[in-house]
C-alpha cells in the first residue's frame, strides 16, 4: 500500500468516537502523525496508544472543547509543539440537537451552533496563522445532509450544518491563492455510536434502524470508514485542485424524489 499522507500532521476532533475515530485510523495507516482532540479524554487516549502501536505513528491526545476558543487556541499550540505543525485540519466534533422550533430553549440553540458551528471556526481560527505562514493547509468539515435536505423534526441542527457548508465555502475561496483549501463532507446515516444512541430514542429501536435502511437506495446504513475514506481524498495533495466544496456521502439518498 502507497502511504497517501506521509510526512504529513493532522489535527482531529471528535476523533474520541465514529467518523472521527475511523478517520484518525486511516490517516494513521497512511502514514500521519496526529493530534487526537475530544471532550472524552479517555477515549484519545486509548485510540492514540492503539494506533501508536499498530502503524508507529505519533499520536497526541487533546482534551478540550471546541466551543472554548482558549482551549482550542492552547491545544493547538500544544499539537504544533509535538508535531512541528498541523498540515490537515479535520473538524468532525458534533452534536446532534434535534427539537421542536417552538419548544426549543435558547441553551439548546446555543449548544448547536457552538458545536457544530463555531467549534469549527474555532479551530480553523487556530490553524490558519501557521499555515498560512507555511503557504500548505487542508481543511475538511464534517458536515452533513442536514445541510442539503430537510427532515422534519430536527431543528435547529439543519441550521449549523448549512452554516458549516456556508463556512467552508467562504473561508476556501478567502485564502485558495495563499495555499489552502477548505472543503466539507456531508454524510448520510452513518453507524456510529450517536447514530445508535438516535436508534435508542424510538419507541422500536431495531425496527427503526431498518426502517432507515429501507429509505436508502442501496438499503443500508453507511460506515465511519466509508466517510474516512472521502476525507483522506480530500485532506491528500490528489485533490489539490478542489476547494470551496462539499461531497455528499449518503447512498444517493438525498437525489430521491418522494422517496
Ligand atoms: P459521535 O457522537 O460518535 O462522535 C462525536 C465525537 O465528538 C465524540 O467523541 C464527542 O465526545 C466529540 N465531541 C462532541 N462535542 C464536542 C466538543 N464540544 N468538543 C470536543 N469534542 C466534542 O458522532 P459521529 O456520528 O461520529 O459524528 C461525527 C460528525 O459527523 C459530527 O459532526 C456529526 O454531526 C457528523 N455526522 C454524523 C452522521 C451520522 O449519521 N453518524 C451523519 C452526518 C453527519
Amino acid at each position: 500500500m502507497q502511504p497517501r499522507l506521509q510526512h504529513k500532521t493532522a489535527l482531529i476532533t471528535g476523533a474520541g468516537s465514529g467518523i472521527g475515530s475511523a478517520i484518525a485510523e486511516l490517516f494513521a495507516q497512511h502514514g500521519a502523525n496526529l493530534a487526537l482532540l475530544d471532550l472524552e479524554l479517555g477515549a484519545v487516549e486509548q485510540l492514540a496508544d492503539r494506533l501508536h502501536t499498530s502503524t508507529g505513528r505519533h499520536c497526541v491526545p487533546l482534551l478540550a472543547n471546541v466551543t472554548d476558543a482558549a482551549q482550542i487556541d492552547a491545544c493547538f499550540a500544544q499539537a504544533i509543539d509535538a508535531l512541528g505543525r498541523i498540515d490537515i485540519l479535520i473538524n468532525c466534533a458534533g452534536v446532534n440537537v434535534f427539537r421542536d422550533p417552538l419548544d426549543l430553549q435558547a441553551s439548546d440553540w446555543d449548544r448547536c451552533m457552538d458545536v457544530n458551528l463555531r467549534g469549527a471556526w474555532h479551530c480553523i481560527s487556530a490553524a490558519l496563522p501557521s499555515m498560512l505562514a507555511a503557504g500548505y493547509g487542508h481543511v475538511v468539515n464534517i458536515a452533513s445532509v442536514h445541510g442539503h435536505k430537510i427532515i422534519p423534526g430536527s431543528f435547529p441542527y439543519p441550521v449549523a450544518k448549512h452554516g458549516l457548508i456556508g463556512l467552508t465555502r467562504s473561508l476556501g475561496i478567502e485564502y485558495a491563492d495563499r495555499g489552502i483549501r477548505v472543503n466539507s463532507i456531508s454524510p448520510g446515516l452513518i453507524l456510529t455510536p450517536a447514530a445508535e444512541r438516535y436508534f435508542e430514542t424510538c419507541p422500536d429501536p431495531a425496527a427503526e434502524r431498518l426502517r432507515q435502511a429501507e429509505l436508502l437506495p442501496c438499503k443500508r446504513i453507511g460506515e465511519p470508514s466509508e466517510v474516512a475514506y472521502a476525507a483522506l481524498f480530500l485532506a491528500s495533495d490528489e485533490a489539490r485542485f478542489i476547494n470551496a466544496t462539499d461531497l455528499l456521502i449518503d447512498g444517493g439518498r438525498s437525489q430521491l424524489y418522494h422517496a
